[in-house]
């Protein structure tokens, strides 16, 4: 099977899973506990938080489309993210970039400050990064790219030769682009991590996490670890998740190409000071992506002319986009991540991170583009962000073309 193409192995892996009906859908198995064959004789499967069939399946198809061994579900992306900290002893060394998914910061810091475990956060984004890695000899590093939510991309092959003389594994969140458009273990890492809450189920109505591990015994490792401390998946979670993954390919070929119209037509609006979407030639890492990518996503970020006024009234303003958090699923959704999803830093830290009150996230649905592209220009007619009569409030946050400096 893993020689088939990615569309394949999405929509046909597990369908013949059963063996008594010859059912094409596998069957749902809700079952928490399952009978002995025999005395001291166990069949595949004894306890539904050790085994499920559901869950083995999804977690198979996932492994197969990363080029991994051994795939493991996690009943959210943030249990799959904790799951590979159980790898780490109190001494040990975790590196993590400076600005990875917030969840996973906030999780990282607090096991620092337990003694848990040691953490230095790199700008991973960065070669001066790598000469440090080598001198701080950490037991594992955290990649995640394209990061969230300015699109920032690391170079995965480049920092996993680093991590490997370094004597480190690689841990690479791939969320933002799913395995059909990035595959971290082909370039280098040992472990990858999603929440499948995102591309994966693709449909923003299942909660869930996964980890793939390149080898068996790295698998049997967290496997273990997953049922020791109780985070698996749940059953009907599996099933809705691995109904969302047989599509994965052909959605996210829409979200893209959705997003490359839209980051264009941004782009060149007068209503824009700057929009930040590896697909576009002006990204300063569009080569980078072109070399580790498949593809370029469906996420995008823009910064709106004006101030904090203009970004209120141009989101409220639009009709085809939901004002929500979350992303990768069908359906166009868009957010103002400084009172949204970065809403927790420090005003000076945010700005820092690229995130002003001026800054739009979009996670691109698969609808007809052109309805989103009238949605957008309507609501731009209407607020006419940056111009006179727009409210100057919000402007000491505004984000001049130094946020390049950023890169
Ligand atoms: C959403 C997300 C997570 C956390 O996943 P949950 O399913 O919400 O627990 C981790 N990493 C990234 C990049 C995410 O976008």
């Amino acid at each position: 099977m893993s020689e088939s193409g990615k569309s394949t192995i999405a929509v046909r892996y597990g369908i013949d899973a059963d063996k008594h009906h010859g059912a094409v859908v596998p069957p749902l198995y809700l079952s928490t506990t399952y009978s002995f064959a025999d005395f001291d004789t166990k069949r595949d499967y004894d306890y539904g938080r050790s085994g499920n069939p559901n869950r083995d399946i999804l977690a198979q198809t996932l492994a197969q489309l990363e080029g991994a061994e051994r795939g493991i579900i996690t009943a959210t992306g943030m249990a799959a993210v904790h799951l590979v900290t159980q790898l780490l002893n109190h001494d040990d060394t975790l590196v993590i970039p400076h600005d990875c998914y917030g969840g996973s910061y906030r999780l990282f810091t607090s096991l620092q400050k337990r003694g848990l475990l040691k953490l230095v956060v790199l700008d991973l984004t960065k070669a001066q990064s790598y000469e440090q890695i080598l001198t701080i000899k950490p037991k594992l590093v955290w990649i995640e790219t394209p990061s969230n939510p300015i699109l920032r991309l690391t170079d995965i092959e480049a920092v996993a030769k680093v991590a490997k003389q370094a004597g480190a594994l690689v841990a690479a969140d791939n969320t933002f682009l799913s395995p059909a458009l990035q595959n971290p273990i082909k370039l280098g890492a040992d472990i990858v991590v999603h929440s499948t809450t995102k591309y994966i189920n693709g449909h923003s109505d299942v909660v869930g996490g996964a980890v793939v591990a390149k080898t068996a015994e790295l698998g049997e490792e967290l496997a273990w670890w997953a049922n020791n401390i109780g985070i698996t998946g749940a059953p009907f979670d599996s099933y809705l998740t691995l109904r969302g993954l047989r599509t994965l390919n052909i959605r996210l070929k829409q979200h893209q190409e959705n997003a490359l119209v839209i980051a264009k037509y941004l782009e060149q609006s007068p209503y824009v000071s700057q929009v930040y979407y590896p697909g576009l030639e002006s990204h300063p890492q569009h080569e980078l992506a072109k070399k580790q990518q498949s593809g370029f996503g469906g996420m995008m970020s823009f910064d709106i002319k004006g101030g904090l006024k203009d970004s209120a009234a141009f989101l409220t303003s639009l009709k085809q986009f939901s004002l929500a958090e979350s992303l990768g699923g069908v359906e166009s959704l868009i957010c103002h991540p400084a009172t949204m999803t970065h809403a927790g830093m420090e005003p000076q830290a945010r700005l820092e991170a690229g995130v002003g009150d001026t800054l739009i996230r979009i996670s691109v649905g698969i609808e007809d583009v052109e309805d989103l592209v009238k949605d957008l220009e309507q609501a731009f007619a209407k607020v006419q962000p940056g111009s006179a009569h727009a409210s100057d409030e919000g402007k000491a946050f505004k984000l001049t073309p130094a946020h390049t400096a950023l890169w």
